[in-house]
């Protein structure tokens, strides 16, 4: 059993914080869930620690902005399949399960209507029939929620439907689980993951270097010499990682531990998630002088989702 707090009063009790130092939203419509072995890497009596700041439901979050939505980058609209979102030509995106082992105060999937939305195996079989139908369809994204909660048999199961479609030449999953609970890269998964014919990607997200412990580069090396490539998206996030430093400091450690930078998002405008956004201004000064510290091959592109696009649109940092 993976151990997680899902109550605020034992979470703070372990990272040494006092409630009434804190503004806190104490009934969120989005739970409180941080895993064990995330909370170990937050500093204790820290208030501001870049990983605290992710999981703690802060008083911000009930403010009410206009142009912060429910459904912020149409995916709702773009659903042909329930479970199913196919915005972009080559790629389609699969909502295996709603759950997470950590709830992000920022995302923007936080009022996705899951129950709704999680496939049953009729839907697999649809979905089957989409892709059949749709043959310019060349990757299966594995999403959610995080793919890493459902049980390997389960996930095998979308390898195989993968497998089984010669249209199909890569199977991606993005994952959160694979940092924060690095416990899920089990022998088992490491197995499918060695017999599969094709090829896997797995996008992990990481906001900032102090997420990477040994436990996290073992399972991350693990995942390597399994053949899967590593890439990393990041959120840009206000107080956490909106430093042209930080941001280069987590571009060398990921290289370190072997996984290349993919993109940095501005962050989707999702109600409860204001107070996480970086205005596009600064985002763009540290943006340009990231550039400057890094070789290209470690500068993430800056990009941001727009509902309605056919990709994510890069944002242009730099001389203009
Ligand atoms: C982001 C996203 C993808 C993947 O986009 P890439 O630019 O290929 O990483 C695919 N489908 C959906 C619905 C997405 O939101
Ligand atoms: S792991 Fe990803 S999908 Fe889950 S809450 Fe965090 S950002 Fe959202």
């Amino acid at each position: 059993m993976i151990p997680f707090f899902r109550n605020l009063d034992d979470f703070l009790a372990f990272v040494e914080l006092d409630i009434k130092v804190l503004s806190l939203n104490l009934s969120p419509n989005f739970p409180v869930k941080i895993p064990k072995a995330f909370a170990e890497r937050i500093q204790k009596g820290h208030p501001k620690d870049p990983l605290l700041l992710q999981v703690l439901p802060r008083i911000q979050e009930t403010r009410i902005a206009e142009n912060f939505k429910i459904d912020p980058v149409g995916d709702l609209k773009k659903s042909p399949i329930q479970g199913l979102l196919h915005k972009y030509q080559s790629r389609a995106l699969v909502v295996t399960t709603g759950h997470c082992d950590i709830h992000c105060r920022y995302c923007f999937r936080q009022h996705f209507p899951y129950a709704e939305e999680s496939p049953n195996s009729q839907r697999i079989a649809y979905i089957k029939g989409y892709f059949e139908k749709h043959p310019e369809i060349n990757e299966l994204i594995l999403s959610g929620g995080d793919p890493l909660s459902l049980s390997v048999k389960a996930l095998k199961n979308w390898f195989d439907l993968a497998e089984s479609m010669p249209s199909i030449h890569r199977i991606r999953i993005h994952t959160r689980s694979a940092i924060t609970t690095p416990e899920r890269i089990s022998d088992e998964l490491i197995n499918v993951l060695k017999t599969s014919p094709l090829k896997h990607i797995w996008v992990v997200h990481i906001n900032h270097t102090q997420e990477i412990d040994d436990s996290v580069q073992m399972a991350l090396d693990r995942l390597k010499q399994a053949g899967v490539t590593l890439l990393n998206q990041s959120v840009l996030l206000k107080d956490i990682n909106d430093d042209a430093h930080t941001l280069a400091q987590l571009s060398e450690r990921l290289f370190d531990v072997g996984v290349m930078p993919y993109y940095l998002h501005q962050l989707d405008r999702v109600q409860g998630a204001q107070h996480f956004e970086v205005d596009e201004n600064r985002a763009a000064e540290i943006y340009t002088e990231l550039q400057t510290i890094l070789p290209g091959y470690l500068v993430p592109k800056w990009v941001r989702e727009i509902a309605g696009e056919p990709n994510k649109t890069l944002m242009s940092g730099g001389f203009s």
